[in-house]
């Protein structure tokens, strides 16, 4: 909501319409008084029912202290309208306890509070631009990539084994992580990062999965590069062949071309320093 002649008087924040104890709007009279302005009651009016009803809707009275803080907190925001948008949509949160379950169970973690969750949902994006990967991680961690075992279920594939050893029937565990295939890509992979960075370099299956951040410097680095081997297994997996060091390399080059010529050369080689294929 913005008004020219408003913003002319230096009216910009919620706190501007309040009266001198910042505990409620300042009548149409007082306003008019108050900033020598000329405007119809109805925009006033308009505006400060606007502002009450989205304090209402988030359940919250404008007398009461809690209100208050929210006030408080808005004007304190340096991002107010993310603030907004973070509280109206704080509402309609729900944790995934279902997915959130099946990953306590297939990794063997007896405690919830090993994982952080938020952290968890939020990493891709801090590691990240590429939607297609940030997609995937979503799909990934709601359990929504489909396996051979559920496409066999549903006939959309003759067989529930994993594309890769034809032994096990796949789970998504499985996939991404306990086939022998797999776990031989990982382990050329862990190779490749300490070679080139020229000190050993560990991913446990809590990393290479994205339920904990590797603990080194630069991790989203390392979280990008362990995101897009997920990502690369599930295109070799549709293409039904071996995921490689080699076509991964190249895979990882176009990514590092792409953040190169869309961003600033400091932050490109912050980013990926020794690790760069290009
Ligand atoms: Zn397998």
């Amino acid at each position: 909501m913005f008004y020219k002649s408003w913003s002319q008087k230096g009216i910009n924040y919620i706190l501007d319409l309040l009266n001198a104890n910042g505990d409620s709007f300042l009548s149409y009279d007082d306003f008019v008084c108050k900033y020598n302005i000329n405007i119809n009651f109805l925009n006033y009016y308009g505006t400060t029912s606007a502002i009450k009803a989205y304090f209402l809707d988030c359940k919250i009275e404008s007398q009461t202290t809690k209100s208050e803080n929210i006030v408080e907190k808005f004007k304190k925001a340096k991002k107010p309208s993310k603030f907004v948008y973070s509280s109206l949509i704080e509402k309609k949160q729900t944790q995934p306890t279902i997915s959130q379950s099946k990953w306590l169970n297939d990794l063997n973690i007896k405690n919830q509070i090993e994982v952080n969750w938020k952290e968890v949902y939020s990493l891709p994006f801090k590691a990240t631009i590429e939607t297609k990967l940030t997609n995937f991680q979503y799909k990934f961690i709601h359990r929504r990539i489909a396996t051979n075992s559920f496409l066999h279920k549903i006939g959309k594939s003759p067989s529930d084994k994993c594309t890769f050893c034809d032994l096990e029937t796949k789970s998504l565990l499985h996939l991404f992580w306990e086939c022998k295939f797999i776990q031989t890509f990982w382990k050329e992979l862990e190779s490749w990062l300490s070679t080139k960075l020229q000190t050993p370099i560990a991913c446990s299956k809590l990393n290479c999965l994205g339920i904990k951040k590797i603990d080194q410097d630069n991790s989203n680095t390392f979280y990008h590069i362990l995101l897009l081997v997920k990502y690369f297994i599930d295109l070799c997996k549709l293409k039904s062949v071996l995921p490689k060091m080699s076509a991964f390399k190249n895979k990882l080059q176009q990514v590092q071309s792409m953040e190169k010529q869309i961003g600033h050369a400091e932050s490109f080689s912050k980013k990926w320093g020794l690790l760069s294929c290009i």
